[in-house]
């Protein structure tokens, strides 16, 4: 099928003729993409106001964008696969009609869609925003998008995936990320201890006993040794459209006898000297992996900072508070400061409440014994059950 389309593109463009002898058709001059595989910008030029309309398709998941006959001057490196985006096409249709495709490795939302008058040189340039997002608001997309074009096929509302019908679209979700795994073994304790390893044994722990309260759905973004990238981390708590995120850890630091507790939030100034070092330690873990972060990850995670809704963050600080409280009656905190932010990527979902919960400190001798005693493992667990039910309460009382 994607051959067949290939070669009949490649004739279609072939049969055209060369973009210089008609300038009367619309030159689409430039192509640039920039992100991860949780969002992505797509940035397109013209030489002038290109008349556009998308539409989305399934299997694979892609977003198709129809605009005036085009003359195509991209360079082929900019449509190589990156991010989200495993692929980008783009040809004539038929006389009058051109056509880009970009197909992405998962269910997607378009955020923004604008067409921009240049400020600083000629024409115009096409602006999209794309984060991943779940199955189910993809299908509602293109639920929507066949109502509005006004196809027979048009699905009955109440015969929507997520619409009625569905007993479980009401249950809060949480996502536990255990940190590290595979090659990125995180810290490591005074005997020995990974990092990894704690944080899993952890967080499926958690998982049982969560899911033995028959109110939860309880989802992992890894239960076993596996290597993932920041943001997978953050896209599969989107694509589970969880309502809360806890990320496990149990840091090493040089001070031996630091140790207790502490949680963490997003915020883009640190609370204090040593949660920056810790964001920074922790969002070393794609280089570590030998990852090539990208510069242009760069400017996404500006972008990113700036998209994180207000109140997620007032959830996310909410939860943090409560965690906070019903942690320190059953395990020791740190002393100073229990609840701390800084610069995380992994809490950066915009719509997901988020936090970081750092168990305790491998590097000193009693967090570590303690870090491998399931007796006390359990203990943490419950405290932090306490604090998801009541927020989970909370959440619900105000429809939420
Ligand atoms: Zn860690």
């Amino acid at each position: 099928m994607l051959i067949w389309c290939l070669a009949l593109l490649a004739l279609c463009i072939a049969a055209l003729p060369s973009s210089a002898a008609s300038p009367t058709v619309l030159q689409a001059q430039n192509f640039k993409m920039a992100g991860d595989t949780s969002r992505m910008r797509l940035v397109v030029q013209f030489d002038r106001e290109p008349d556009m309309r998308w539409f989305l398709l399934r299997d694979p998941h892609r977003m198709v964008i129809d605009m005036q006959e085009a003359a195509f001057g991209f360079d082929a490196g900019a449509l190589e696969a990156r991010g989200m985006v495993t692929g980008v096409r783009h040809g004539n249709l038929d006389q009058g009609n051109s056509r880009i495709i970009v197909s992405f490795d998962g269910p997607f939302e378009i955020e923004r869609f604008d067409i921009l008058q240049n400020e600083e040189s000629e024409g115009f340039r096409l602006v999209a925003d794309i984060v991943a997002s779940s199955e189910r608001a993809f299908e509602a997309a293109m639920a929507e998008q066949i109502e509005s074009t006004g196809s027979t096929q048009t699905t009955r509302k109440a015969d929507r995936l997520g619409q009625g019908g569905d007993p479980t679209a009401d249950r809060f979700r949480i996502v536990i990320d255990p940190g590290h795994g595979g090659i990125d073994t995180g810290a490591k304790g005074v005997t020995g201890t990974q990092e990894k390893t704690i944080t899993l044994a952890f967080a499926l722990e958690l998982k049982k006993m969560l899911e033995d309260t028959g109110r939860f759905d309880v989802f992992m973004t890894r239960d076993r040794d596996l290597f993932l990238r920041l943001d997978e981390r953050v896209r599969i708590a989107r694509q589970h459209e969880a309502d809360l995120l806890i990320s496990i850890h149990a840091d090493a630091i040089r001070l031996k006898n630091v140790r207790g507790a502490t949680v963490y939030t997003v915020s883009d100034k640190a609370s204090d000297a040593e949660a920056a070092a810790k964001a920074m330690r922790e969002n070393l873990a794609d280089e570590i992996a030998g990852i090539d972060v990208e510069e242009d990850n760069q400017e996404v995670a500006d972008i990113l900072i700036d998209l994180i809704r207000r109140e997620t963050q007032g959830f996310s600080l909410r939860f943090a508070r409560s965690l906070v409280g019903e942690l320190s009656s059953e395990i020791q905190m740190i002393k100073t400061n229990p609840h701390r932010f800084a610069s995380f990527r992994v809490l950066r979902a915009p719509d997901v409440p988020s936090v970081l919960l750092e168990l305790g400190y491998l590097s000193n001798e009693e967090d570590e014994a303690q870090l491998r005693d399931p007796e006390w493992r359990a203990k943490a667990a419950e405290g932090i059950a306490a604090a998801i039910k009541a927020f989970a309460q909370g959440r619900q009382d105000v429809g939420g």
